[in-house]
């Protein structure tokens, strides 16, 4: 009895501390940037920032239409929001949800801005799970930070294309860094030129376990695709989900003081692959030792 008792106490004990330090690095992991409200813009075309200084949230609206992709951490709904309306758009008139990966920092207010738009949800099939449980899928040294659920109302094939008005996202299923990693792009007019405008899912190894991933055996293979499929795009504007990647917000400073072009770089997403397909090989050979 008394032993069992101790047992249960060592147990909650662990429990206690386990919960502590997953609180703890989930505090010291998230940049305060993440959380800082900044005010909307609008980039190219139909496209605007609606997300934090660190995070982002893109609207694109065209026709009546509007479609959100990214909702960034659970605690920035309410500024999403906000961004949005300031716009001179109601949050109800957003009708669909995207999203570039099911990660909290990414998926994380997607609940709530469904609950407060009445959007449906639109994700990859492999990111399914975990919008629905809250938490990444597959074996990841941050596979204790959890965040609302939020259930997926249509399972984007690879190549879909989601209609706003009289524009066409494509869906391109780039997994690795989830399962179910996605990158959208699209046309937009700007200044009577076509801008070739991609979103890409990250391509960073982020606490993801790269060898004997039990959970997630393809990892490795499924990184390397993407690195070809992404770095095979053609994209004259990249809008990642996190902004600082692209210099998002310091563009769009340039762009105000004058530069009209401020946001075009044709060698921009070459180099975010490149430079995430080093930092991944030199992750995996370290795994395999
Ligand atoms: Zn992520």
């Amino acid at each position: 009895m008394k032993k069992s008792m101790l047992f249960a106490g060592a147990i909650s004990l662990t429990l206690l501390v386990g919960i502590r330090l997953a609180s703890l690095a989930a505090a010291e992991e998230f940049p305060a940037e993440w959380t800082e409200p900044t005010r909307p813009f609008r980039i190219v075309g139909d496209i605007y920032y609606v997300g934090t200084k660190g995070l982002a949230a893109y609207l694109i609206r065209s026709g009546g239409e509007a479609v959100l992709i990214d909702g960034t951490m659970p605690e920035n709904a309410a500024l999403v929001e906000a961004n949005v309306e300031a716009l001179g758009m109601p949050l109800g008139d957003v009708d669909i949800l995207l999203l570039s990966h099911a990660h909290i920092d990414h998926a994380g207010a997607l609940a709530e801005l469904k609950r407060h738009s009445g959007a449906a949800l639109y994700a990859s099939e492999g990111d399914r799970w975990a919008l629905e449980n809250g938490k990444h899928d597959g074996d990841s040294a941050y596979s204790f930070l959890t965040f609302p659920p939020v259930t997926v109302d249509h399972a984007l094939k690879d190549g879909e294309v989601v209609t706003v008005g009289s524009l066409e996202l494509t869906a391109t299923l780039t997994p690795g860094h989830t399962k179910g990693c996605t990158t959208w792009s699209v046309p937009v007019i700007e200044n009577g030129e076509t801008l070739r405008v991609v979103f890409p899912c990250s391509l960073s190894v982020a606490g993801n376990v790269l060898a004997g991933n039990m959970t997630y055996p393809t990892i490795a293979a499924d990184y390397r695709r993407s690195f070809g499929t992404v770095g095979a795009m053609e994209a004259d504007v990249v809008l990642p989900s996190h902004p600082g990647l692209g210099g998002v917000l310091q563009r769009a400073a340039r762009r105000d003081a004058g530069d009209p072009r401020a946001f075009v770089d044709r060698a921009l997403l070459k180099r975010i692959v490149d430079d995430a397909r080093a930092a991944f090989e030199k992750e995996l050979s370290k795994a395999k030792r």
